[in-house]
């Protein structure tokens, strides 16, 4: 990301003039980077797996009751979902969110959200195209369709990130080639542009 920061004095936002385009691009450019190396079905092989990191993605700390709050509820395994303690409220990691009640795996959902992460991360401006997530998932393209419009709510710059948090981990550092930054020259080119890794 450090590429694209001009030069600015010292106290002042990098970020702040900055255009919207530039902001998505260094958002999906950042997300891709985090996706893991391996692949998220690799990286999270199971439905159990995957249901276990969207918990940890949800309840950092501790869980919680999403009505009353309240810690500590009991499990219930063979479901994958959760009674509170308090008020009987039967819950799970998804409870309250688009993927909530969903009849697709994790798996398709995880796999949606890194394919398009990485088609943005190329095409900054346009989803991935419908038939192309039909033939990576075996699904209708309706379903595609449908599914890219709910992930695209959750991975975008102001989304609710309970895919992108779930799937993109490590900290983004190694810098793009710079050939792959040839569509924004624009922005470098006639500004003080900041090169270095200092
Ligand atoms: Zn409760």
């Amino acid at each position: 990301m450090k590429l694209f920061f001009r030069t600015c004095a010292a106290g002042t936002d990098p970020l702040a003039d900055l255009g919207e385009n530039d902001l998505d691009f260094i958002h999906w450019d950042d997300l891709a980077r985090r996706l893991p190396p391996e692949g998220v079905l690799r990286r999270f092989p199971t439905e159990e797996a995957r249901l276990e990191r969207l918990v940890a993605v949800r309840w950092p700390e501790e869980i919680s009751c999403p009505r009353c709050s309240a810690p500590n509820p009991s499990r219930i395994l063979t479901r994958g979902t959760y009674q509170c303690r308090k008020c009987r409220n039967q819950f799970s990691a998804t409870s309250g969110t688009y993927l909530h009640g969903s009849r697709l795996s994790l798996a398709m959902w995880f796999q949606t959200a890194e394919s398009m992460i990485n088609y943005r991360a190329q095409v900054p401006r346009h989803n991935i195209p419908a038939h192309a997530l039909s033939d990576i998932l075996g699904c209708a393209y309706v379903t595609a369709r449908r599914v890219i419009k709910l992930v695209d709510g959750d991975i975008r710059r102001a989304g609710t990130k309970i895919l992108s948090t779930a799937i993109c981990e490590k900290t983004a550092d190694a810098p793009r080639p710079a050939d792959e930054l040839r569509d924004y020259r624009p922005l470098m080119e006639g500004q003080a542009t900041a090169q270095h890794d200092s």
